[in-house]
């Protein structure tokens, strides 16, 4: 494959865009290499600028449940756009789109739209401490909750895991609000409310894909829930990429452990910015103009997104059963994935949500992010570059969630499969 357009664009990029790109992951820094510059989708299919075609297992990093150019969404995209992008001011569209989530989850009455996950996580945080009247919040290692400051957090030194900021520009007078547990390890979190009183929230992925992709069990759910019943904590599950993707409703569709709070993006928008956070009548009266906790967009419940978000919403719904055959490509694709691995005895694992897929060069499943970092990198690089050279798009980092699109084929799997047992030779020759 040639890249001489993409290099050219990536080296004028850089003039005049911090790494050449808005978002780093984007870079293909853990990879290497240019990273193509896209000019279009189609179905399960992009193409960049030098012409080349990847079966696409990124989407967007999750929102394209349809794939590309989805004729539905387009439509409801175009006709909205049609009619102005933005007033500043209510429009039904956002009325009908809160209520298509509301009538999916139990015990969501009310919604809020903002413009990213980023933004619903960090008003959700904000929500849980004016309800609560605390400071302190609880998270994981490895998850990823956007790039807000009291979420930018690693593990501190200490004994007690207070978080120091991952970030410069992050004041550690921020992040020592936030405690950090081991993702699926209860005692971590007991210990956490041991060591503070003063806890406004819990907030998790229950199906975590930003350490790849590592499942919570149920048990650990369950306790954590009684945990924070216990303390009079609220739990906010972050499902801004687990949402109509792991099933309809996401993971909890999966498990019986019921969140205070949750927290939505990528598929709700459907390719558009949209994010959004939600929670009972009670909790979510304290949010402005109701209630003191402020928060507020002059983009926010934008049209023109909402119209994508309902597409979609209103698609998955009258399809329930697409969940089951995302599932089955999903396992599909990742048991190639592992028979190509096991061919060379490349040590690997894999596991499938919904839609979502996920796998590591190791040889022992993942529970937590020290599980993760067990991962081969190095074999990553290589298995990453040699798909991509033949036409296969997968995140750009190890510690990403590949994602399948109503619009993946079966003829799109084999494609990938086949690219698979090629690569994991590359691999298993350079190692
Ligand atoms: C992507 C993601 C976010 C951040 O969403 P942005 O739209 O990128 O700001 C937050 N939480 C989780 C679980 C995510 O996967």
């Amino acid at each position: 494959m040639a890249y001489d357009k993409s290099i050219e664009a990536f080296e004028a990029a850089n003039k005049v865009i911090p790494g050449g790109v808005d978002s780093p992951v984007r870079a293909f820094g853990s990879v290497g290499g240019t990273p193509p510059f896209m000019e279009r989708g189609e179905g399960g299919y992009l193409f960049d600028i030098d012409g080349n075609r990847y079966v696409d297992f990124v989407q967007s990093w999750g929102p394209l449940i349809f794939g590309h150019a989805d004729k539905d969404v387009e439509k409801a995209v175009i006709e909205t756009a049609k009619k102005g992008l933005s007033f500043g001011a209510p429009t039904e569209l956002e009325t009908q789109l809160a209520g298509e989530i509301v009538s999916l989850f139990d015990g969501i009455d009310k919604v809020r739209f903002v413009s990213s996950g980023t933004e619903a996580v960090m008003s959700a945080i904000r929500l849980a401490r004016g309800v609560t009247g605390r400071d302190n919040i609880i998270k994981f290692k490895g998850c990823y909750h956007g790039h807000s400051d009291s979420l930018l957090v690693q593990a501190g030194s200490g004994a007690v895991t207070f978080g120091a900021p991952s970030s410069p520009g992050v004041p550690a007078d921020l992040t020592k609000h936030t405690l950090l547990a081991t993702y699926n390890d209860i005692e971590s979190v007991t210990a956490c409310f041991r060591d503070s009183e003063d806890i406004a929230c819990v907030i998790i992925e229950p199906i975590a894909g930003n350490m790849g992709l590592v499942p919570a069990e149920e048990e650990f759910l369950v306790a954590l829930r009684t945990l924070c019943d216990m303390h009079g904590t609220l739990l906010i599950f972050d499902e801004v990429m687990s949402g109509f993707r792991a099933s309809l409703k996401g993971a909890q569709g999966i498990t019986a452990v019921k969140p205070d709070i949750v927290t939505f993006g990528k598929v709700i928008g459907g390719g558009m910015p949209v994010g959004a956070f939600a929670s009972n009548t009670a909790i979510m009266s304290h949010l402005s103009p109701e209630g003191p906790v402020y928060q507020a967009g002059t983009l926010s419940g934008n049209p023109v997104a909402m119209a994508a978000g309902l597409a979609s919403l209103k698609k998955l719904k009258s399809n329930p059963s697409a969940y089951i055959e995302l599932a089955a490509k999903a396992k599909r694709l990742t048991e190639g994935f592992q028979a190509a691995a096991n061919a060379e005895e490349i040590p690997f694992v894999t596991d499938v949500r919904g839609s979502m897929f996920g796998f590591f060069f190791s040889d022992k499943s993942v529970k937590d992010f020290d599980d993760a970092q067990q991962n081969n990198e190095q074999a990553f690089g290589i298995f990453h570059r040699e798909m991509l050279s033949r036409g296969i798009y997968l995140a750009c980092s190890a510690y990403e969630t590949g994602f399948i699109s109503v619009a993946t084929t079966e003829a799109m799997i084999d494609a990938a499969i086949t690219a698979a047992y090629e690569s994991m030779r590359v691999v298993a020759d350079t190692l």
